[in-house]
């Protein structure tokens, strides 16, 4: 079947191109991701994560030429007044060593003494098209984190997170579970809404 059009995912995270590939399925889109164009990844220098998504959907649609969707997103907790937030993949480090970057928030809440566990997911999509405004859709979930992590379902802090009114974390749930509550699936809703109206240059 020849697809409509195509969209670049401006995301070098196969976790997260895998996500985005599977909540764009209903849509009649041929999807390349920043990557497999060999798209350089770019400096997120934006303060907010819709300033980041922007900043990643701009670059990858004027290097493809073509439009782009990013995804910039993260873990806020509540006692470390939104970290690690914008730095959540950079807590990680180089490595991407999740496994470290969750025993930090630990021992940051532990250092901390505080009983309030709560944190959100935050999902901020960026829409770049040729000749159109820049579109951004938000999306996030509230939740709860455990320690020990549990799960090796889904990706980055998934193994920590409890979404409220749940008892299995993000690591533990099957991904089509994950894909109707979460941060990323509640900003697609937005996205899809705007797609659906036929506003878009798509
Ligand atoms: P970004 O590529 O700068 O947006 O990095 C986002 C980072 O936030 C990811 O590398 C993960 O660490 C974390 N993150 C975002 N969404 C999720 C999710 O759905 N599950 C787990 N971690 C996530």
């Amino acid at each position: 079947m020849i697809k409509a059009k195509t969209l670049v995912i401006a995301s070098h995270n196969p976790g997260k191109v895998r996500e985005i590939e599977q909540l764009l399925l209903p849509f009649d889109l041929s999807i390349v991701s920043a990557s497999d164009l060999g798209l350089c990844e770019v400096d997120e220098s934006g303060a907010t994560f819709a300033e980041n998504a922007e900043i990643k959907a701009r670059a990858a649609a004027e290097s493809a030429g073509m439009s782009a969707l990013a995804d910039d997103s993260g873990l806020a907790v509540t006692a470390l007044d939104g970290a690690p937030g914008i730095y959540s993949a950079r807590w990680a480090g180089p490595d991407k060593d999740f496994g470290s970057a969750m025993a930090r928030i630990e021992h940051e809440l532990q250092l901390f003494g505080t009983l309030d566990y709560s944190a959100r997911f935050v999902c901020a999509l960026a829409l770049a098209q040729p000749g159109a405004e820049i579109q951004i859709f938000e999306g996030e979930v509230a939740g709860e984190l455990t320690f020990p992590p549990r799960g090796s379902n889904g990706f980055g802090y998934d193994p920590i997170f409890v979404a409220n009114g749940m008892r299995e974390t993000f690591g533990e749930l099957d991904p089509s579970r994950k894909h109707a509550i979460s941060h990323r699936a509640r900003a697609f809703a937005k996205l899809k809404q705007y797609l659906e109206r036929g506003d878009a240059a798509l």
